[in-house]
């Protein structure tokens, strides 16, 4: 009995790992979020999907844990890798009861390296990546985390920027972080990464604030005191060069 957790990489299926692809072949159920099932639905042709678009995670993986232990080889997936703000952490938690089913989780590509890769090198060096969801952490912590990662000098990657209800937190972020950061530093967002619409944008600090152009499919890029637009990509030198 086992439970593949896969992580799909962004989107387009060439960012996919052999091993996520092999992963889905030879699974009989695909579950998961709508949205990331249909993604690789190229690639499901004739197997079962059990997806959801509005259910809890935790009601996600009772799903996932329910087909494995009806005989069925599932496989889970989650964009992006699988390990970062996805479902494999959950998933362990929910089968603790079950040690027979086996949890094999496959990793992807997260969306803050094929986010710079879009940008050019932005992270290069020393990062933090950081959720500005408060769903599951209180935005005090959310808030510290930023703080102190600015003043550490790490370029900084926001995932969950934005969405319907959460419009300020961007803003807030944008204000913590200029606190030890020049609001001219080096910055950018990718939206729809490896999927329709993929578009990057250089900016400065200042702009990411009020930006109405970035969504919760849109990941930041905030650079640090090195970070430089190197014809119009966004760079962040290794620390030892000196050319
Ligand atoms: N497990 C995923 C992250 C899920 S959290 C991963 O490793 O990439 C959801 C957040 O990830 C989004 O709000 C966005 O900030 C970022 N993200 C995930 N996929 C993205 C994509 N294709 N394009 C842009 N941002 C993406």
């Amino acid at each position: 009995m086992k439970i593949y957790v896969v992580g799909i990489g962004p989107g387009d299926s060439k960012f996919m790992t052999p091993a996520a692809k092999a992963a889905i072949e030879k699974s009989d159920v695909i579950a998961g979020y709508t949205l990331y099932v249909d993604l690789i639905k190229d690639m499901t042709c004739g197997k079962e999907i059990r997806a959801t678009s509005m259910k809890k995670e935790v009601e996600r993986c009772r799903m996932a844990l329910d087909a494995c232990l009806e005989g069925k080889t599932v496989a889970f997936v989650c964009s992006g890798d699988a390990g970062v703000y996805g479902m494999a952490g959950i998933m362990c938690q929910v089968a603790e009861e079950h040690p027979e089913v086996e949890i094999e989780v496959v990793p992807g590509i997260t969306a803050a390296c094929s986010g710079a890769a879009v940008l050019g090198a932005p992270l290069i060096h020393d990062f933090a990546v950081i959720s500005l969801s408060d769903l599951l952490t209180p935005w005090e912590k959310i808030e510290k985390r930023l703080k102190l990662a600015a003043e550490a000098d790490f370029v900084l990657v926001l995932y969950n920027p934005k969405s319907k209800k959460r419009v300020m937190h961007l803003d807030r972020a944008v204000e913590l972080v200029g606190m030890s950061r020049d609001m001219n530093t080096p910055c950018g967002y990718v939206k729809n990464i490896g999927r329709e619409g993929e578009r990057g944008t250089v900016c400065t600090l200042a702009e990411l604030s009020g930006n109405d152009d970035i969504d919760m499919f849109t990941t930041v890029f905030i650079g640090n005191s090195q970070t430089e637009v190197i014809n119009g990509r966004l760079v962040t030198p290794r620390g030892y060069r000196d050319v």
